[in-house]
């Protein structure tokens, strides 16, 4: 009997000496299969990756005071060329398992439950999508094989048919829009200021079309950079209750609902003024926090009598103004507490 997914077993011989036969091997850091798939590689990369996760999640937590821009840095420095490691020779028939390690330990730094979606986490961190940087490496491989023909890249270039990577690559060029022909008249840098900007382009693109319309109102630029407050909170608590208000995901009774059922109408604050415990009731009318907004919110507001209130939680909210979002952050925690204190 013969299974036709079962390799076929031969006996190989190497200076009488008989070698094993196996279905992958590792050289060089990358994991090859027999059926020269990249699965196995891409969970080797993914294991590493984790492990790389957890210490970084543990100094953030410990030294690294759960001050952000640290943690990314050291993100961006260790873990995503781990995630990356050997890309070069393709992408992965899907990433969905490398995204999830960049949105767990976003989730893990910002301190965030499934409320808040992974593309928002990645505007507020200024990530993009791992597939995109993978993408990115590969074209940009594939632009200094053509541009530097040294070696044997002649030979493998004038392969009939085509190498299969050389195709996926065009096509993915195609998909970006850019002509790969007219690309490789370019030099090296322009070639690749070209494919960057792109790819930035399509990936802002896709998160504009899926972010909420309430976060759209907080974002004050439209780039890929991380949000101005997270260098400039630098008590945890305060930035942490400040990314949840901006996020829309503050504890409140309208979050509280969402897990429990109860209707959008009818998640109340306990204030017993009938209104709904929104971000908006919470910053500008909740009568449980007047205290602490006449000292924080209203010295910023008082000169903004032409902004409707849903104008004025999207300029309390945004990070263009260094004193402001510190005032907010700080109120943002004072009414965490008193949610908290009271459940
Ligand atoms: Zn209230």
């Amino acid at each position: 009997m013969c299974f036709k997914n079962k390799p076929r077993i031969f006996t190989w011989t190497l200076d009488g000496h008989k070698l094993e036969q196996v279905n992958q091997i590792k050289y060089l850091g990358v994991v090859f299969q027999q059926n020269a798939g990249r699965a196995a590689h891409m969970r080797m990369v993914a294991d590493s990756a984790k492990c790389s996760v957890v210490a970084i999640n543990r100094f953030f937590r410990t030294r690294g005071a759960g001050f952000i821009p640290a943690a990314l840095k050291l993100y961006s420095a260790k873990v995503i060329p781990q995630l990356l490691y050997g890309i070069q020779l393709g992408p992965y028939a899907n990433f969905d398992m490398l995204e999830r390690i960049q949105s767990g330990f976003l989730r893990a730094i910002f301190g965030t439950t499934r409320c808040t979606s992974n593309v928002t986490l990645r505007m507020e961190a200024g990530l993009i999508k791992i597939e995109s940087r993978a993408w990115l490496l590969i074209i940009y491989f594939w632009l200094r094989v053509h541009l530097r023909l040294v070696g044997l890249i002649p030979q493998f270039l004038s392969l009939n048919p085509q190498p299969q990577w050389c195709t996926v690559v065009s096509k993915k060029l195609a998909a970006l829009g850019i002509d790969p022909e007219q690309l490789l008249e370019l030099d090296l840098s322009n070639a690749k200021r070209i494919v960057k900007q792109r790819l930035a382009d399509i990936e802002l693109q896709n998160n504009q079309a899926s972010l909420t319309e309430f976060y759209k109102g907080v974002r004050t630029r439209w780039d890929l950079s991380p949000a101005n407050y997270l260098s400039h909170i630098t008590l945890s608590k305060f930035r942490w209750a400040f990314t949840r208000a901006r996020t829309n995901s503050f504890p409140s009774a309208l979050l509280a609902g969402r897990y429990s059922g109860v209707p959008l109408e009818e998640r109340y604050c306990r204030c017993g003024s009938g209104e709904i415990e929104s971000i908006e009731h919470i910053l500008l009318s909740c009568k449980l926090h007047r205290q602490p907004r006449e000292h924080l919110i209203l010295p910023l507001v008082c000169k903004q009598t032409d902004r409707s209130a849903e104008q004025l939680v999207k300029y309390l909210l945004s990070d263009k103004n260094v004193l402001n979002f510190n005032s907010v952050a700080k109120f943002c925690y004072i009414a965490f507490k008193m949610y908290n204190e009271n459940l």
